[in-house]
């Protein structure tokens, strides 16, 4: 790989493709794999060994007036040479995405770049079972959902309108907040009126019913209570 900041070289590690078999996805997309050990999302994060500058393929190339000169600041002057080549444990994983989101705020990177990161550290802390963080990241990730989907800097990479509404509407339900998630939920049939995303909306639909029947359950609950 050569670094986007600083042009040097260095290897990283990639899991091959043919050892990555996906079980099946969490209602956020959290890929679950068939075999535990081999897991891809720890290694989609490139470290430069040489100036700490971390991110992922999905960056642009383009760095904003002045944030080269901030990163070189805030973390290369600061970096110390080591490497992530090797086998990634979770919680290098972790460091590793936490690296790619401070370097993409410092760059200014779209925020939906941002909201991607925050989403699969949210995911990683949900595999170690740390509720408080999980949670913690899931915030930053929806902040960063409804900022792209205002601002509209998702038109023009892999992500949909349906799929950012959808996301901010499973991780607000995630968070406890249905009120919100059904929001998001109602915006995804209505913006999609013409379908394109079947499947999306179909998940929307399932979520929104889980929400639904929730809501009935604990009604009659309290009332049996009562
Ligand atoms: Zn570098």
């Amino acid at each position: 790989m050569e670094c986007l900041l600083c042009k040097q070289t260095s290897t990283t590690k990639k899991v091959r493709s043919r050892f990555v078999k996906v079980a099946k996805y969490e209602t956020d997309f959290c890929p679950i794999y068939t075999d535990s050990s081999i897991n891809a999302l720890y290694y989609t994060i490139f470290v430069c060994p040489h100036c700490g500058f971390s991110y992922t393929e999905d960056f642009s190339r383009y760095f904003p007036p002045a944030t080269k000169e901030a990163i070189e600041e805030k973390v290369s002057s600061r970096w110390f040479p080591q490497h992530f080549s090797n086998e990634r444990s979770i919680h290098d994983a972790i460091n590793t995405y936490k690296l790619a989101s401070y370097c993409g705020a410092l760059k200014k990177e779209k925020h939906i770049i941002l909201a991607g990161i925050h989403l699969r550290i949210a995911w990683l802390y949900r595999i170690t079972q740390n509720a408080k963080q999980e949670e913690r990241f899931l915030r930053f990730a929806l902040m960063e959902y409804e900022a792209s989907y205002s601002t509209g800097d998702f038109i023009g990479t892999r992500a949909t309108e349906a799929k950012i509404l959808y996301l901010a509407g499973d991780i607000s339900r995630r968070m406890g907040n249905d009120k919100a998630a059904i929001k998001y939920f109602s915006l995804v049939f209505e913006r999609q009126k013409n379908a394109r995303e079947t499947s999306l909306i179909q998940m929307a639909r399932d979520r929104f019913q889980e929400i639904k029947h929730e809501q009935r359950s604990r009604t009659s609950t309290a009332s049996f209570i009562r």
